[in-house]
Parts: C-alpha cells; structure tokens; sequence
C-alpha cells in the first residue's frame, strides 16, 4: 500500500494544504487539496473518494476536480460518505448555484461523480483495498476510516474530540502501520475545542492513553499561524509514538 499526504493542515496558507490522503494514486480520502497537490494526469487516476464529514476544509477542491476531470472518464468517480455529509454535498455544494449539479452531468446514467452512501462499521472491499468508516466525535456526523490491505493497515480519525470506538479498533488490528489523529487548538484554546469537538495537545496527550500499540501516531490538522505553539506542547505530551504528518509524506508499507 502507498499512502501519499496531500494535505494535513487545519487552515490554509502557502505550504499548508487542506486536508486530503491518497491511497495507490486511486482512492483519496478527504478532498481539501486534490487539485492544489496532484497533476491533472493523477487526478483522472482518482477513482472513488471517502469523505469523512462535510466540512469545508474537507471537501473544498470536489468541484475544481470535477471540472479538471471532465471528458476525460468513462466511469463516474464514486464520492462515497454518511448519508448527512452527502446530503450537505447536493444540498450545498452541487446545487446548480455553487457548482453544476456534476451528479446528473453530462447525463444523470453516466455522470462525472456518484454519491454513494457509507455506513458506519461496514467494509467496502474496493480498488484492492478494504475500507471500513469508524464513527467519531464532531460537530457534524463525522466518520474516521480505517484502510487495509493484505499487509498492511493505518487509521486517520479526520476532525474529532474524545472517542472511544476507534481506540478500540485500533488496539486489534494487527498490522497497523499508521495512526493518524489531530490537534487542532493551543491548550489556552480547550474551550473552543470542546466547543467545536475537537482536541488541543494536552486532550490529545489524554486521548492517547487509549492506544495500546506501539504505533507510529501522526498528528494532523493544526492550524498554520498556531504551530509556533502547538509545536512545543505536542511534544510535551512526551509520547514516543507522535511525530507530525507531513505534507507530501510518501508511506510504502
Ligand atoms: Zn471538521
Ligand atoms: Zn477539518
């Protein structure tokens, strides 16, 4: 399996793109930097992307790619999320206001993108890779994913406060080769990420306890102007496992 990072970061700003993974050049999980990290020639490669929640950082590069991929397939890219997260897609996104409604075009038999509903805890068997959503903590229905091959496995728990369901996933997949989760707001910031459900360095120092595997845990989605102090409070945690993800990281496993 090879895992490319496109995109890691919570904010963007030059050198720091959104949040998006792409698994074997084929299946892409979270669509923040598709267009911004790949050549036109790797995004018609792309054939199905996992969305974790409707999230603008997650979802924001969908309609360039779309246009960037027109006429150049035969087969609809499957856009594959919970049933809200599409929802929020056509409702919001596809409407013929925002963007063409690229689900019904050029005909709705033989589209660019087809929604394609995920339920949680289920496995997709798809591209050589199985797939399978994990429900997380967020503002929004949000699922993480959890992807694997015959040899190896990682999770990425995308934008999520304390959850248990994944730790305990974690914990018995034997191959796991990557855990990737966030840190999204300095310590002086625990009101606003319990607020908007996500995790500062020292929750996540707390969340971690969890994980009872030695596994490499790559920390995502800070926010740029905040890394200068987040930095420092990550490794406070003192955990051998953390190291941040970087963008453009290639993992061959
Ligand atoms: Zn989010
Ligand atoms: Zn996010």
């Amino acid at each position: 399996m090879e895992l490319r990072v496109l995109g890691c970061s919570g904010g963007e700003a030059d050198g720091h793109r959104l949040t998006g993974l792409l698994v074997n050049g084929q299946v892409a999980i979270d669509a923040g930097s598709l267009t911004q990290a790949l050549t036109v020639e790797e995004q018609i490669g792309v054939r199905r992307i996992f969305i974790s929640h409707s999230h603008l950082d997650h979802i924001c590069t969908l309609p360039f790619f779309t246009k960037n991929i027109f006429g150049h397939t035969d087969v609809p890219v499957e856009i594959q999320a919970l049933p809200e997260t599409l929802d929020a897609l056509r409702r919001h996104l596809f409407n013929d206001e925002l963007w063409p409604d690229f689900s019904v075009i050029p005909s709705p038999d033989n589209p660019i993108i087809r929604f394609s509903e995920v339920v949680p805890g289920r496995t997709y068997h798809q591209d050589g890779l199985r797939v399978t959503p994990i429900p997380v903590n967020h503002l929004v229905p949000c699922v993480g994913y959890l992807v694997e091959d015959d040899h190896s496995a990682f999770i990425f728990s995308s934008d999520t406060a304390e959850t248990d369901e994944l730790y305990a996933l974690a914990n018995r997949i034997p191959n796991l080769k990557l855990f990737i989760t966030e840190a999204s707001f300095p310590n002086e910031q625990g009101w606003l990420a319990e607020a908007s459900k996500h995790l500062t360095p020292e929750k996540l120092g707390r969340e971690l306890q969890k994980l009872k595997v030695d596994v490499p845990v790559g920390i995502y989605h800070l926010t740029p102007g905040d890394r200068p102090v987040m930095l420092p409070q990550i490794q406070a945690i003192g955990d051998s496992r953390i190291h941040m993800l970087d963008q453009d990281a290639r993992f061959t496993w």
